[in-house]
């Protein structure tokens, strides 16, 4: 297509590692207390793509991160650092964080009660590592600012999910069911970002499915189906010998790598670089003259950024086989998912053999997918390029006093938020706990008592009548709204939020929408688009879990039978009717530019002071007597054949004292010539790192690592070795790194 002045945007990308605390956290998504991190399978990061029209005078960030969800800490918090350095260039109007919903991240980055119940409170190390690795993955992303293009396309994802509430589906109309071919949606819309020199820089998709594919007994922090995705894609798009944390099989020799990064922070010549006495010297001199952290030293370096974000996955579910019960192999009740009587033995399994698996199977279909339309996107011929103006629009709104007119010319009002009795039951992707059941549209006295007793104690004012009567047909059994001690448990405003790029709407919700809701959002801001003046191309997708999270939304219909995703629609019946006429109604202002008559609302308090912590916090190490920190406990054996597990086991601290940011707890390296070079980090998707501690009654504490390579089937035969990297704190509060070593084996 040819370039026109419309066409050509200001983009950049980048991406940043945010794994925060690997053990003694619990993680955030199946809200199981048991479900505490004792290790690190893949590391989290945040994806960050920015875009500016070609004058740069307006340019919106739109960020992908390996979280539960976005909170509105977290984007309060980020948007205050960037404006720290950055002044009005960046604010919570042109700015969306997205989290991909992973399962297996670390918990407790909230100012809201209700979602650090299971994580013991407030968790510093959680929230800082994602604050701060999202600022400056946006900051990194924003320097690399440079002239190029985006192109546009979609595709179908063959088999990659299913709906999990699929007799709630089947509530809504069938007349609008009839114009979809499934239950679930089936496409990935998938962005290209290219330099106008033709330098891939990045690819940004949206395709809805829960990263449920690890279940709650997964310990080990992991980026789940859509983290995968992404680092399967950038590997596939690695510069030849591109090495860099969470790459499989890096090439280039860590001294050419370091000297392209050299010179290209630099400038500087090849000669130069060859000419300093050592490596390590040399990375200390880069970091002395330029970057305060190592991972912004690598960060720097250019590298394709694959984001694989989150849409309207309310109701979808990875686990492609369906719900089963577990103990007799029969089918669920379908209704109440449930196996005689109960929610804990309903669950969802599938595609793979175990859980590790269904998270690569998953991943790859998406992968499938998103590199079909990417690699379609790059012949020009067969190709739509995104056209048109960069705008934003933005909006609080007080989700708690909303009223509506609806189609019978009655008034609904909004709810304060209140999660109904089949919250508790939770889904087919993790059971919750008791006696509760999908489906439950009335409360029980058992546990009406509870609550109202409860309520005497964390309410200051009591809910009343009418506040139980707006929920209804959800029966009631956390009156959030009005549960407010120690401090508040759920928020009231929210962000509405708009972001354009040419013919491309992306819709900024805050929370999880089911596939109905979506579509019909969707379609509504699609209809009032091409009537305020855009296109008939117009495209919309729906970002889901930005910028604060509420939960569920669920169609008004949906609503009714109180399945699991009903039961988690905070404000009420009405909550959908409301968010489609707020989000309908900031289209014009989008499309005009006439933002100055946008009602701004309430902004939300950045609350950080009442929080509560008592999550464990790491304390002093020790070892045995005669022992050193990294010593080995069990060694590797002589040889190995590809596709073995190497186990290993040292004598360790905890890695809370250093999150390794941009770096690694492990390597597995492989002797060339008589180097040692590293081979696998542990972010790669061959290790595994996990903890354990003695029990002991008091600090200093005695703790064990054990590593796991599982050797690729391709792996190259040869030497290898593995080094662990540890951190002990001694009773003065110091902090000394150590390193242990394995033997040397080989892989035959
Ligand atoms: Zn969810």
């Amino acid at each position: 297509s040819p370039i026109t002045s419309s066409n050509i945007f200001y983009i950049g990308a980048a991406r940043t590692d945010v794994t925060g605390p690997v053990v003694q956290v619990n993680m955030m998504g199946y809200a199981h207390p048991e479900q505490v991190a004792n290790g690190l399978h893949t590391r989290l990061y945040s994806r960050a793509f920015v875009v500016a029209d070609k004058e740069l005078n307006t340019r919106v960030a739109f960020v992908s991160f390996d979280g539960g969800m976005t909170s509105q800490l977290i984007k309060l918090q980020v948007v205050k650092k960037l404006q720290e350095k950055h002044g009005d260039m960046f604010s919570e109007r042109n700015v969306v964080i997205s989290g991909t919903h992973t399962h297996s991240g670390p918990a407790g980055f909230f100012q809201f009660l209700l979602f650090e119940i299971t994580s013991l409170g407030h968790v510093e190390q959680s929230t800082t590592a994602f604050v701060d690795g999202i600022t400056e993955s946006i900051e990194l992303a924003n320097s690399r600012l440079e002239l190029g293009k985006i192109r546009i396309g979609s595709g179908l994802v063959n088999e990659g999910n299913i709906n999990r509430s699929p007799t709630s589906y089947l509530l809504n109309p069938e007349s609008e069911r009839a114009r979809y071919t499934h239950d679930t949606e089936q496409e990935i819309t998938v962005l290209g970002f290219e330099t106008l020199s033709g330098d891939p820089v990045g690819m940004l998709s949206w395709y809805p499915v829960h990263p449920t594919s690890m279940n709650f007994t997964n310990l080990l922090i992991n980026s789940d189906n859509k983290g995968r995705a992404s680092t399967l894609f950038e590997k596939m798009m690695r510069k030849p010998g591109e090495t860099l944390g969470g790459q499989e099989t890096p090439g280039l020799s860590i001294h050419v790598f370091s000297a392209r990064l050299y010179k290209y922070i630099l400038n500087n010549t090849i000669e130069h670089i060859q000419s300093l006495p050592n490596i390590s010297k040399f990375i200390q001199h880069l970091v002395e003259t330029n970057c305060t952290k190592i991972s912004s030293f690598f960060a720097f370096f250019e590298s394709f950024v694959a984001a694989f974000a989150q849409a309207n996955l309310g109701d979808v579910s990875p686990r492609t086989k369906g719900p089963i019960c577990f103990d007799t192999g029969l089918e669920c009740e379908p209704l109440s998912s449930t196996c005689n009587g109960r929610s804990q033995n309903c669950t969802g399994f599938g595609p793979g053999k175990d859980m590790f698996d269904s998270t690569d199977i998953i991943a790859r279909r998406q992968l499938d997918a998103a590199k079909g339309v990417y690699e379609n996107n790059c012949n020009l011929s067969a190709t739509e390029v995104l056209d048109g103006p960069v705008s934003w629009v933005h909006q609080y709104v007080d989700m708690t006093s909303q009223s509506i007119k609806l189609d019978d010319g009655t008034t609904a009002n909004t709810c304060k938020p209140g999660m109904g009795y089949s919250f508790a039951a939770g889904c087919t992707d993790g059971a919750g706990a008791f006696d509760f059941v999908q489906g439950m549209t009335r409360g029980t006295a058992f546990w009406n008592t509870i609550r109202d007793t409860l309520a005497k104690f964390i309410c200051t004012v009591e809910p009343p009548k009418e506040y139980y009567d707006c929920h209804k047909p959800k029966p009631v059994l956390l009156p959030t709204g009005y549960m407010d001690i120690p401090y508040e448990w759920h928020p009231t405003t929210v962000d509405i939020q708009l972001l354009r790029i040419g013919q491309l709407v992306i819709a900024a919700v805050p929370g999880e929408y089911t596939t109905m809701a979506g579509r019909r959002l969707k379609e509504k801001i699609h209809m009032e688009a091409i009537s305020q003046g855009m296109g008939e191309n117009t495209k919309v997708v729906l970002a889901g879990l930005t910028n604060v999270y509420t939960h569920y939304i669920t169609t008004p219909e949906e609503y009714v039978a109180q399945i699991y995703e009903a039961a988690s629609t905070i404000f009420g019946p009405h909550t959908f009717q409301v968010y489609q006429e707020k989000f309908s109604d900031l289209v014009f202002p989008l499309v005009s530019g006439n933002k100055d008559d946008v009602d701004l609302g309430p902004s939300p308090e950045l609350k950080q002071a009442n929080q509560s912590r008592i999550a464990p916090l790491p304390g002093p190490d020790k070892v045995p007597a005669g022992v050193n920190f990294g010593d080995i406990i069990d060694d590797v054996n002589a040889t190995y054949s590809t596709d073995d597990v190497v186990v290993v086991k040292f004598h360790a601290a905890n890695p809370r004292h250093d999150m390794k940011l941009g770096s690694t707890y492990l390597e597995v390296e492989r002797l060339v010539g008589r180097a040692w070079k590293t081979v696998y980090t542990d972010a790669d998707w061959s290790t595994k790192f996990s903890w354990e501690e003695k029990n002991s009654i008091a600090p200093p504490v005695e703790s064990y690592v054990t590593i796991e390579w599982d050797i690729p089937v391709d792996e190259a035969s040869g030497t290898y070795r593995i080094v662990y990297h540890g951190d002990y704190m001694d009773v003065d509060g110091s902090i000394t790194p150590f390193t242990g070593t394995t033997s040397e084996f080989d892989v035959a």
